[in-house]
């Protein structure tokens, strides 16, 4: 059954009329928060409201849930400068501000501190700046406000017109009949391993909601067009319609690979999933945690609502002649092509195009064919833009 949202109802933050706000004092807030607020507001973070506080950031910190008990593995925080910190009393109404408009009203219920560095330690299970949450997160410094979000008003950017709305997805899940649905998030343009991941989806739940991340990313990702279009024209060929839904998530990614992974799981719930697919290194960047990190931290919280799904590895067989993994798979090493990322990036570095038992040709031209109109300074010739693509019917 679809699940109910995490903690047990959907949160709602009310619209904002920005002008009734215009003379209190602000916070400038960056685009990870932005993302944050679009996602509060239409209840994906649900059950919370607020940026939250020292209590609960210590916690989460701790034990990877909240002071009520209820899994949540990286606090929602909002991080000040030294002098917004210095400036703003508790009890303060202030707005938050983005790119010089208000994106939202919040009253200042605490300020904080934390140490950064331990924090990190316990978030991305390293202090290394090589890691980016960790750069990203130490740069924003270790002054923080909490408080409840009064209004939100995220206007037409980006963020507020491409996000998923729990409610009209739920709707869709329930006129279509599903009763359990697996989501499947991605970074990468669909290979032919992650198909293999599609289609054991289709085969043990009623439908797949594919939910890639868009957003900032770190650089060497494939960018959002060439995500997003190629899903698109891998699942007009290769997928089921009435079984399968494509909507993007904006969210910006930490990297902060087991624990991330947890806070994926809570979102796909709050959007109506019942399964969620766990890849290997899910979530993490470089060799900072190892393949199977998430599913060990993930198995620590049996009570989170959403079942994960692991999968060994798929890799193309040369024995089996398909793609395969070792649960299905009889033959030795020798045999095994392994996909790779990096594999996939190179081949279109150097322009060759990837093996059929690698990437699907129409995959493989869709990118292509975005990167040379992008070259050349011209629209693509089927300009699809991600706002019309939120779903596929
Ligand atoms: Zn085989």
């Amino acid at each position: 059954m679809i699940p109910l949202f995490h903690g047990g109802s959907q949160v709602k933050i009310p619209d904002l009329n920005i002008k009734d706000f215009d003379p209190l004092p602000k916070i400038q807030i960056d685009e990870q928060t932005l993302i944050n607020l679009s996602l509060l507001k239409l209840g994906i973070l649900s059950p919370i409201d607020s940026f939250q506080n020292y209590e609960e950031a210590i916690e989460i910190s701790n034990e990877g849930r909240m002071t009520n008990g209820l899994v949540w593995s990286i606090p929602i925080l909002l991080p000040v400068s030294d002098q917004e910190s210095y400036n703003f009393r508790e009890g303060e109404e202030i707005t938050l501000n983005f790119s010089g408009r208000i994106a939202a009203l919040m009253r200042i219920e605490e300020k904080f501190s934390l140490d950064i560095y331990e924090y990190c330690n316990k978030i991305f299970g390293t202090t290394n700046l090589d890691h980016p949450g960790v750069k990203r997160t130490i740069q924003k410094g270790n002054n923080f406000v909490s408080g409840r979000i009064k209004g939100i008003n995220i206007y037409n950017t980006h963020f507020s017109s491409h996000q998923p709305d729990p409610n009209k997805l739920r709707e869709l899940f329930n006129q279509r009949g599903y009763k359990t649905i697996t989501a499947f998030q991605t970074r990468n343009p669909p290979h032919r391993g992650h198909e293999f991941l599609h289609k054991h989806s289709l085969l043990t739940t009623d439908a797949l909601f594919i939910n890639p991340v868009l957003g900032p990313k770190k650089s060497g990702d494939f960018s959002d067009q060439e995500i997003f279009q190629s899903y698109r024209v891998y699942l007009d060929k290769y997928l089921p319609k009435q079984r399968t839904i494509l909507m993007p998530l904006i969210y910006s990614m930490q990297y902060a690979g087991p624990r991330e992974a947890i806070m994926h799981m809570i979102m796909r719930k709050n959007l109506g999933c019942t399964h969620f697919v766990i890849g290997r290194d899910h979530a993490g960047v470089g060799t900072f945690y190892s393949p199977y990190a998430a599913k060990d931290y993930v198995n620590k919280f049996p009570d989170i609502g959403i079942e994960p799904v692991f999968l060994k590895e798929a890799y193309y067989c040369k024995g089996c002649t398909e793609i395969s993994n070792d649960d299905i798979c009889p033959h030795d090493e020798s045999y095994k092509i392994h996909f790779s990322g990096t594999k996939i990036r190179e081949a279109f570095m150097n322009s060759r195009e990837p093996y059929p038992y690698e990437m699907r040709s129409e995959v493989y031209n869709k990118i292509i064919e975005i990167r040379s109109c992008q070259e050349n300074h011209i629209e693509p010739s089927s300009k699809l833009t991600i706002n019309s693509l939120t779903s596929v019917e």
